[in-house]
């Protein structure tokens, strides 16, 4: 799907149609520092491994893809519901 790389929509903060600049969500580096992390380390620790099943085979060939849109006037950040994409870009 190609999806324009500006987009007018509803600002709740400006109150009216606004542009938006679009792109594509991108999951935040994970952070070795974190609680998740620092409990998931010492789980793995010593002797007995993963505490929980990995996913081996995956049953769906699409990933959900959301998009994120900001504001060009207030630089509101606002997100798209995700949908499952094959490929998506944004022209
Ligand atoms: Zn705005």
């Amino acid at each position: 799907m190609k999806v324009p790389r500006t987009m007018r929509t509803f600002c709740p903060k400006c109150k009216t149609h606004t542009e938006f600049t679009v792109s594509i969500y991108k999951a935040g580096k994970r952070k070795g520092a974190k609680k998740g992390e620092r409990r998931q380390a010492r789980r793995k620790k010593g002797y007995g491994g993963q505490k929980f099943p990995e996913q081996k085979n995956q049953a769906k060939v699409t990933k959900k893809q959301a998009l994120t849109l900001k504001c060009t006037e207030c630089n509101y950040g606002l997100m798209r519901k995700g949908m499952r994409l094959k490929k998506l870009e944004i022209v």
